[in-house]
């Protein structure tokens, strides 16, 4: 492996090679350049959101001048942990690896002689499903883009298959630099080379292949099915083996599709079990009830209570067999679950009331003499929206404790700032 030897050492070159300008780069440069990497590596364009996140955590840190000066003296550490932290930091692997991550022109991890084949990065694709899809299985059809080994130069770059050292870097693919942080510090920071993108080689001019260029690799369009079969969860992958962008020397990585299951309307999923929501009226709950439920697959379920049963509020009831069906066993399914509501009438008059009282179960017997009643104070009852109560309580709590804490801060910095010592 590279960098063997190396001391350990805080990088500072990094965010200009994210952001592919050179230190020297003027504000103007910088965001040119930041708008032009954004753009590649947008989510929503098909990048890949960890290299995003990186271009513009390096462009927020070199538009600041002040932070571009800590940076470009002590490194992203000092940046993280504030000055004063000492050379320190990341492993020169890492930053090889985050450097050279998605770049199907990456190296290999050695040198041009004795080449050993790294592998490649996986592309990461969400997939949106709906419920549906889950519980009957679907198939989608996906077309992407990704870099295939160029096939007029077998990868190689050239026309004749040849290639010269790197001049600039003599073939090891990486330069040293020395720099000097102190009067007693020396730093020895090692960074790929930029004129051959860390691959030692070099292709002159007039040999460079003409169908890509000399990159070794050309863009090419795939078609992939995605299959989802039942009873798969969100979350889970789907993997495609060496599907991802191929470069010279790289076992190619996979793509992966990741299942995201859009909410669904009527139902909710919990491992193999479906929940589903439904309200009936006083009267359905006392007296019976039916109702047609469609399916996932939109069979027709008719679901009806028992004669003479009655339905509580907010009561569960089962039914087997009709939940989601079980991943790579869908013949066997979970239970559907249904939760009942029950909507009250909003008043009744005292009619009705008598004409209740007949059927249902009578009051309990209260007697209570003009005595008793005298001495009892009156009060009257009014709505309340108990959830919405709650909460604000416990939001003036929290505030309130928030304003103790400040009372305490300067003790209780103290103590952290110890701790860290
Ligand atoms: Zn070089
Ligand atoms: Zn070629």
């Amino acid at each position: 492996m590279f960098g063997r030897g190396a001391p350990k050492k805080s990088n500072n070159t990094r965010y200009y090679e994210i952001l592919g300008v050179p230190k020297t780069a003027s504000q103007d440069d910088l965001k040119k350049a930041y708008r032009k990497a954004a753009i590649k590596n947008h989510p929503d364009k098909g990048g890949d959101p960890e290299k995003f996140k990186e271009v513009a955590q390096a462009y927020e840190v070199l538009s600041d001048p002040e932070k571009r000066e800590i940076y470009d003296q002590h490194g992203e550490d000092a940046l993280k942990e504030g000055m004063g932290s000492g050379p320190g930091g990341h492993d020169p692997f890492d930053i090889f690896q985050s450097f050279f991550g998605n770049s199907p022109f990456g190296p290999s991890n050695t040198s041009s002689r004795g080449r050993r084949q790294r592998k490649g990065e996986d592309v990461v694709h969400p997939l949106k499903v709906s419920l549906e899809d889950l519980y009957n299985g679907t198939s989608k059809k996906l077309s992407l883009s990704r870099n295939k080994l160029c096939i007029k130069c077998k990868g190689k770059g050239s026309k004749s298959g040849a290639s010269m050292t790197c001049g600039s870097c003599q073939g090891s693919g990486m330069k040293v630099s020395i720099r000097h942080l102190g009067p007693s510090m020396i730093q020895q920071m090692q960074h790929p080379c930029n004129d051959c993108k860390g691959t030692g080689e070099a292709i002159s001019d007039k040999d460079r292949c003409p169908t890509c260029k000399g990159e070794k690799v050309t863009p090419e369009k795939k078609l992939i099915e995605v299959h989802v079969e039942k009873g798969m969860q969100n979350g889970q992958k789907i993997t495609f083996p060496g599907e991802a962008d191929e470069a010279p020397d790289t076992v190619t990585g996979d793509i992966v599709f990741v299942l995201q299951q859009k909410e669904h309307p009527k139902f909710k999923r919990k491992g193999d079990d479906l929940f589903f929501e439904h309200t009936l009226s006083l009267t359905e709950a006392l007296c019976g009830f039916q109702f047609i439920l469609t399916h996932l697959d939109n069979r027709q379920l008719l679901i009806k209570s028992q004669p003479g049963e009655v339905v509580k509020a907010d009561s569960f009831k089962a039914i087997n067999d009709e939940g989601m069906p079980m991943y790579q066993r869908p013949f066997m399914k979970g239970k559907l679950y249904i939760h009942f509501t029950v909507e009250f009438p909003e008043s009744l008059s005292p009619e009705q009331c008598k004409m209740l009282e007949t059927v249902l179960p009578p009051k309990p017997l209260m007697q209570m003499t003009d005595m008793e009643l005298d001495e009892c104070e009156e009060t009257t009852l009014h709505d309340v929206n108990i959830e919405e109560e709650m909460r604000r309580k416990q939001h003036q709590q929290r505030s309130q404790e928030a304003y103790d804490e400040d009372d305490e801060m300067p003790g209780g910095a103290q103590r952290v700032q110890c701790a860290q010592q």
